[in-house]
């Protein structure tokens, strides 16, 4: 690994100054669990690396918002988001699925900023926090602004992050009366990186689907909504016959991509049973009050 140096900017002003010179070789890292894998494997080799970590004490807030949304700072670890009794409450889909999202020692390091910014479609967070109607919350050069979670993604380690600009955090509208759930499918360990992600939330109204947000990670080269297999779930019965359709309607609408941990074809399949099971998961997790 080349020599570089690093800086702890104490905040947000101060780092988007560092980044400001739009020099390739300078980088923001959070945890570093993602940056220090990419440098260890010669993929980056940064000149200047830009240390989140002293912003910490103001950026690592986890609250409820005044209409019952939550806020999350950018340097909140990935464990006390686990642990927050507000998560709980307000999005327990999230606490659940951080128990198998890698390891507690890389939870307890990773940063939200970190698992947000680093666009690898099989992260889990994201499909979550998109499922949820979660908003990245940025600031750079231009200002401050916000993007939805589920098109912050372009392409394989690709983002709408512009060029000298920082994620300071993400918000979520108010789930009371959604019914959600995220299932992975690893071909390894239960906690491994997912061949296949699936988040649902779905709303039920005298008994039928009002509204549903249907994300897949990891069997895609991005995170992708899928639209199609929404509207075959709207106004029907929140049962298997109509979870059987949204399914079918998931495998013919997705991309999927060869990769190590099986071919497109192979993942298809995997996603037509993952999203049914999703569904009948978030139907069982009940609704949020
Ligand atoms: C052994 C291992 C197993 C793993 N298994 C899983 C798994 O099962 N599921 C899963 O989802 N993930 C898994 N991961 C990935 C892990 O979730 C990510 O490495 C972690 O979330 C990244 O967070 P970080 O704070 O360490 O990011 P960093 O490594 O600090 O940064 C990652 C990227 O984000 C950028 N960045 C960081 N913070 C900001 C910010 N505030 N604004 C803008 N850009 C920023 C950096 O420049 C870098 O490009 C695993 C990682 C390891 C090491």
């Amino acid at each position: 690994m080349r020599n570089f140096d690093i800086v702890h900017p104490s905040s947000w002003a101060e780092a988007l100054g560092l980044l400001s010179g739009g020099d390739e070789g300078t980088r923001a890292f959070s945890g570093g669990t993602a940056l220090m894998l990419m440098m260890k494997s010669g993929f980056y080799a940064p000149t200047r690396l830009i240390h989140l970590g002293a912003l910490e004490a103001r950026c690592s807030f986890i609250e409820a918002t005044a209409d019952g949304g939550l806020l999350i700072g950018a340097a909140a670890t990935l464990s006390s988001v686990e642990a927050s009794p507000v998560v709980q409450r307000s999005a327990p889909v999230i606490a659940q699925a951080m128990k198998k999202l890698a390891n507690v020692r890389v939870r307890n390091v990773a940063r939200v900023g970190g698992a947000l910014a680093h666009g690898d479609p099989h992260m889990d967070l994201p499909p979550i926090l998109a499922a949820l109607g979660g908003e990245v919350l940025l600031c750079g050069p231009d200002g401050e602004r916000t993007c939805p979670v589920e098109s912050f993604y372009t392409g394989y380690l690709e983002t709408r992050l512009s060029q000298g600009e920082l994620i300071t955090g993400v918000r979520l509208p108010p789930q009371a009366g959604w019914r959600s759930a995220y299932v992975k499918c690893t071909t390894r360990a239960a906690d491994d990186w997912p061949t296949v992600g699936v988040a649902v939330s779905l709303r039920v109204v005298s008994g039928a689907i009002a509204d549903a947000r249907i994300m897949v990670g990891a069997a895609t080269e991005r995170l992708t909504r899928l639209t199609s297999a929404e509207a075959a779930l709207r106004l029907g019965a929140p049962d298997a016959a109509t979870f059987a359709r949204a399914a079918d309607a998931a495998a013919q609408e997705a991309v999927t991509v060869d990769s190590a941990s099986g071919s497109a074809g192979y993942k298809t399949e995997l996603l037509r049973v993952y999203v049914r099971r999703t569904l009948a998961e978030a139907l069982l997790n009940g609704a949020v009050q």
